[in-house]
């Protein structure tokens, strides 16, 4: 049978992918939107377990200036909450109410670390001066979501008094890419201290991003119902504006000299534009340029190479818990989006020197000596703890409370580990491990009141969205960045070799998330209606 032949296939179903192809269709191109899974949304999921209802990936969102104008332009109307943070250490917990708690942060910190008062003014002296960069970044609606052809008052009144802030912030953020760890011991001693700081960041997190994230938490909302909303409402607009989504089709192979894609039933499909917004080493490992002229054919093995040299960044391990104890016992102790750290001593090398000695003399090392380490690792960790029912009070049976408690965790770890065949066993001493460090310390009601557990690793991570390593946030900052990573060359992230092929989502631009990975899911499809635009009018 001929296959039909869309004006754009998207591969992806994630934000990045539903983003592109909710623009596409709304600009009445005739739209494929392929996801292997049954439901759209990635990383951006929420689903029901036993009556409870959790979020999948990522717990809450920030808008960065780019959520909320991506709606109104895109007329979706999504019920929204705030998500309000509590950041705590030991028995010490502090409710971020807005600006002014960066001072309660700092008596926290100093209650903690009396004899650090100097070092902790400096970091809080760089943590506020990072703040107002992103009041800049941040402080209007992102251009790209504006029409800037019509709306002249946003042109004048926002965009040109803005553009030379941003120029110069954008200038100073770029001096501040060097990683976290790295940047904290010019201004920091005490090795405590420094990596209660900066253990919940993927490893080398580019300072300027690690240390923004005291107004990302001023910046998060939730969607009522979950995460899962937004996805569901793009993935409405794209039907309702007549474009396609098929779901549970895996793309297998990219005949891209032929402009096929082919999928794990070997249907074929055929596109003039193809936007990937999946994993970019799947899609250079499946890619075939035969027919192409040698030019484009060098310059798709020299991006092959660097891909697939790189690696994703670090991974999660998420615990869900249904818990027979109220709302109320916990909306008592924290907010429902809670970063909290057991112990002040921090990981120290636990999860760097430790860790890595563990993964290189994997073969000779017991389990033994593996646990041992585990009891570290999760006595001393940093957890994000997600309580759905504290945003929206539907998310859970009366009287119940469902919980998220996840930490970033090594992929390698749980590949190695299940190689060897204990994978299960070691789940089990994990989740154990996390609920006693948990219920020792901040929740103590937890203990005997579990109905309902279970948990998501990294690998679980990489069969459900096809991401390599597991990675949550696309490419690990410790190698060489294969990709854009500088603001203002974002617009060129979405470009590959092949000029019928675009690339959008967390592999395509560094450091990514959920708000830069709809940014490129509009820029790609920008790049599509620019292209059929020009080549209508010749
Ligand atoms: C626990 C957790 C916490 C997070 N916290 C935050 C946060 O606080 N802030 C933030 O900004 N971000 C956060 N993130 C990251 C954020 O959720 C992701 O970076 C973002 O959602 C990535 O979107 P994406 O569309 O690029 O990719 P994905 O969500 O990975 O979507 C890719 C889609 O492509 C599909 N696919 C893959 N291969 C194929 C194929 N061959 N054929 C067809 N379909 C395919 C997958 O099934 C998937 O649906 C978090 C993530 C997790 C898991």
């Amino acid at each position: 049978m001929p296959e039909i032949k869309y004006s754009t296939i998207i591969v992806g179903g994630g934000i990045a992918g539903l983003t592109s192809a909710a623009y596409l269709s709304a600009a009445g191109q005739k739209v494929l939107l392929i996801e292997k899974n049954r439901e759209c949304g990635g990383l951006v999921n929420s689903f029901t377990h036993d009556g409870f209802q959790f979020d999948a990936g990522v717990r809450a969102l920030e808008d960065a200036g780019i959520i909320f104008p991506m709606l109104k332009d895109l007329g979706i109307k999504l019920d929204v909450v705030k998500s309000k943070v509590s950041l705590g250490i030991e028995n010490e917990i502090l409710h971020i109410e807005d600006l002014s708690s960066l001072l309660k942060y700092r008596e926290l910190l100093l209650k903690l670390y009396p004899e650090c008062k100097v070092e902790i003014d400096e970091v809080l002296k760089v943590i506020r001066k990072i703040m107002k960069h992103m009041d800049v970044l941040y402080g209007i609606e992102n251009p790209v979501f504006k029409d800037l052809k019509h709306d002249r008052e946003f042109i004048f009144r926002k965009l040109l008094p803005w553009m030379p802030r941003f120029i110069f912030t954008v200038g100073k953020i770029n001096k501040m890419n060097m990683p976290v760890e790295e940047y904290l011991t010019t201004i920091v001693k005490n090795t405590s201290l420094r990596d209660i700081i900066s253990q919940h960041f993927f490893k080398n997190t580019p300072t300027f991003f690690a240390l923004s994230y005291f107004s990302l938490y001023l910046d998060y909302f939730y969607p009522k119902g979950g995460v899962g909303k937004l996805p569901e409402a793009l993935k409405n607009k794209i039907l309702e504006c007549g474009g396609e989504i098929k779901t549970e089709t895996k793309i297998t192979e990219v005949i891209a000299d032929k402009s096929l894609l082919r999928d794990q039933n070997n249907i074929t499909y055929k596109y003039d534009n193809l936007i990937w917004a999946a994993d970019l080493k799947t899609f250079y490992k499946i890619t075939g340029t035969e027919g192409f002229p040698s030019k484009i054919k060098t310059s798709f093995e020299e991006s092959k190479t660097k891909m697939l040299k790189n690696r994703g960044g670090d991974s999660v391990f998420s615990l869900f818990l249904g818990v027979d104890e109220p709302l109320e016992s916990f909306r008592k102790i924290a907010n429902g989006h809670f970063f909290y750290t057991p112990s002040k001593i921090g990981l120290g090398e636990t999860h760097r020197g430790e860790l890595n000695y563990i993964l290189t003399n994997f073969e000779r090392i017991d389990k033994d000596q593996i646990l041992a380490w585990l009891d570290k690792f999760t006595g001393l960790n940093t957890y994000e703890i997600s309580i759905p029912g504290l945003k929206d009070p539907e998310m859970v049976p009366p009287g119940k409370t469902g919980i998220i408690i996840s930490f970033l965790a090594e992929y390698d770890l749980f590949n190695l580990i299940q190689k060897a065949g204990w994978l299960d066993e070691f789940i089990s001493e994990l989740e154990n491990r996390v609920l006693r460090v948990i219920s020792d310390s901040v929740y103590p009601m937890l203990k005997d009141k579990i109905i309902a557990r279970f948990s998501f690793t990294p690998l679980s991570i990489e069969i459900r969205v096809g991401s390599s390593e597991g990675a949550i946030t696309g490419w690990s900052f410790q190698k060489f960045m294969p990709v854009v990573n500088k603001i203002q060359n974002s617009d060129h992230s979405v470009l590959t070799p092949i000029p019928s092929i675009y690339q959008a989502g967390q592999w395509a631009y560094s450091p990514a998330g959920v708000p830069m990975s709809i940014l490129t899911g509009k820029l790609a499809a920008d790049r599509v209606l620019k292209k059929m635009k020009k080549f209508k009018a010749t």
